[in-house]
């Protein structure tokens, strides 16, 4: 397929990276019907790769009449989760229920700058790599431990401490700080390690 790359891309969001049934059995009809792929990236959606111009108004009805909301600039990211309790032994909280807070707060934004992304990891494990995100939350088994500014790219940043054993209603309120000051301080997209040395960053290093 890649060797005959010539469509486009439709990238359907994914919230806690669940997808419900009937848009995978859509999806998968839409697929055979257009011949395009599926591909489930990293980012808590599914891409429709190589999806024909002629066809895109189509899945695109389809899968909304569905309830599919697709990736567009200005949304507020969707938390990159791991799967957490119950579902793993070693989950402290359920990340999906965390994630849904979170959007329930912060979904509805508009216009949100680029470029930051959230994880949320059950565990101090990390396996959504909370370490290298620009807003990461991990779970211990007493509280939360909250940190800013880590990316990956050719030069990583380990994401700096800001808070620990926060409740969840402090997880909230440290992202809305975090979101806001970015906000202030980003003219269309910057990472938030680019502000963590900016004398106004909400948070000291703990
Ligand atoms: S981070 Fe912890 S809770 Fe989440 S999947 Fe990994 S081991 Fe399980």
């Amino acid at each position: 397929m890649s060797d005959n790359f010539s469509g486009l891309s439709i990238t359907v969001l994914l919230p806690a990276g669940r997808l419900p049934l009937d848009m995978m059995k859509t999806a998968h009809e839409l697929a055979e019907k257009y011949h395009f792929s599926v591909y489930f990236s990293l980012a808590q959606n599914m891409r429709l790769i190589n999806v024909p111009e002629s066809a895109v108004e189509d899945v695109k009805k389809t899968l909304s009449a569905l309830g599919a909301n697709f990736k567009s600039p200005g949304k507020f990211p969707l938390p990159r989760i791991c799967i957490g309790k119950p579902y793993c032994n070693l989950g402290v909280v359920d990340t999906e229920q965390l994630s849904q807070k979170i959007l329930a707060r912060f979904g509805e934004l508009k216009n949100v700058k680029a470029k930051f992304k959230i994880s949320i990891a059950g565990c101090t494990i990390g396996c959504s790599w909370p370490q290298n995100t620009d807003i990461a939350i991990m779970a211990t088994r007493r509280g939360y431990t909250i940190c800013a500014g880590g990316k990956g790219g050719v030069v990583p940043r380990v994401a700096r401490r800001i808070k620990r054993r926060a409740t969840e209603a402090e997880v909230l309120d440290t992202i809305a700080a975090l979101v806001d000051f970015h906000d202030r301080k980003t003219k269309t997209k910057q990472r938030i390690y680019q502000l963590l040395d900016d004398p106004e960053f909400p948070f000291p290093a703990i």
